[in-house]
């Protein structure tokens, strides 16, 4: 099946009493047993629910794994792969990660005696350097979070196989539509299903995929032993949204491309980063490993000829929000908004000023978008 029949067929069909064409929701905590130890499947909501379990299956279909858990939100699923690990063990991870990532890296699992190292991902020698004894994984966010850099996957895991290493990639940013890692050989995919995978801005939701079969039941058992999956009403409303993925992402992209051309040439944009325009530096890479370019472009904004305020005052149709893969378009400032949480040090270390403008492009008609940018940019 190609992913667009996948995300509207895979996992829906659950109701064998009425036929009903949209999975049900079991809105229940507990399962009656037929009999002590006999249960048809479910026994208590935490462990397993037939709603999430039809997101599960969809999920897992759509990256090509064989088993995925749906967790209460994207830091859920990405503490779920963080407990495989034990105190002793060391992580080597991109200098760009998403900003709750940093943060749970940073200040949460060092407690627990898990340390990281931070580099620059796009530079496989940065990579081989930092990694140590002790290391146990490789943590992969491309395309980076808001610079949109393209990590080399299949050279990651090359690393990872010479070194004995998992690896793990957060495939938010592209969606199994336009990125499919399990395929170039990664172990375990994460995403925030809060993004493009619900689409609607309208659920918090994280998922945990592999196409391991030994991975898969420890992330099992790590989900139901910390409580971290999501409501049967969240997996119905992600499976909702997912549906739609394919012509949504299209749409996300063809506004992409129409943004990061004008941004291109505009005199109040420095720089735009967008990895489907062929000057970007990663544009043969991004072209290989990935089906799609996405809908995330950023730019930096000349602080100089326009102030933030009046930019961001100036716009109609983008709200001024953190978040992405909605419907809708929004544009936020990373240095002030979401990774604010990283010191000034590494956010400029990873190229980071006060002028990057993140925007996450909706599905809207993309004349009216480049109209509002033109208007607001003056
Ligand atoms: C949003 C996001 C997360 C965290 O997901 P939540 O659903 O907000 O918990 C992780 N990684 C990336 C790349 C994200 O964009």
């Amino acid at each position: 099946m190609r992913p667009e029949t996948a995300a509207v067929h895979v996992g829906v069909a659950k109701d064998d009493t009425f036929n009903s064409v949209i999975t049900p929701i079991y809105p229940t905590t507990t399962f009656t047993f037929d009999s002590a130890g006999v249960t048809r499947g479910y026994d208590y909501t935490r462990s397993g629910n037939p709603t999430r379990t039809a997101l599960e299956e969809n999920l897992a279909g759509l990256e090509g794994g064989t088993s995925a858990r749906c967790t209460c939100s994207g830091m859920a699923a990405i503490t779920a792969v963080l407990f495989l690990l034990s105190a002793g063990d060391h992580v080597v991870c991109g200098h760009d990660i998403y900003g709750g990532t940093y943060r749970l890296f940073e200040t949460v699992f060092p407690r627990y005696g898990v340390t990281f190292s931070f580099v620059d991902m796009r530079d496989p020698d940065a990579v081989r350097r930092a990694v140590r004894p002790e290391t146990k994984m490789l943590w992969i966010e491309t395309p980076s979070n808001p610079l949109l850099n393209v990590v080399d996957i299949t050279a990651m895991v090359a690393i990872a196989r010479e070194k004995g290493l998992l690896t793990v990639a957060d495939n938010t940013f592209l969606s199994p539509y336009f990125q499919r890692p399990l395929e170039l050989g990664v172990d375990i995919v994460v995403h925030s299903t809060t993004k493009y995978l619900n689409g609607h801005s309208d659920v918090i939701g994280g998922v945990v995929i592999t196409g391991r079969d030994d991975l898969g039941e420890q992330i099992a058992t790590l989900v139901n032993a910390l409580g971290l999956g999501n409501s049967p009403f969240d997996a119905w409303l992600v499976l909702r949204g997912v549906k739609t993925l394919g012509p949504r992402m299209e749409a996300h992209q063809r506004n992409a491309f129409a943004v990061a051309r004008l941004l291109a040439t505009h005199p109040k944009s420095l720089r735009v980063y967008y990895p489907g325009l062929e000057d970007h530096s990663d544009h043969a890479l991004a072209s290989r490993q990935q089906t799609g370019f996405g809908g995330m472009v950023s730019f930096d904004l000349d602080l100089a000829a326009l102030d933030v305020e009046t930019f961001f005052s100036r716009l109609r149709l983008f709200s001024l929000a953190e978040s992405l893969g909605g419907v809708e378009s929004l544009i936020e400032q990373p240095w002030t908004m979401s990774h604010a949480g990283i010191s000034e040090e590494v956010r400029r270390a990873a190229g980071i000023t006060p002028g990057t403008m993140r925007l996450s492009l909706g599905i809207e008609h993309p004349d009216d978008l480049l109209e509002d940018l033109r208007t607001a940019l003056g």
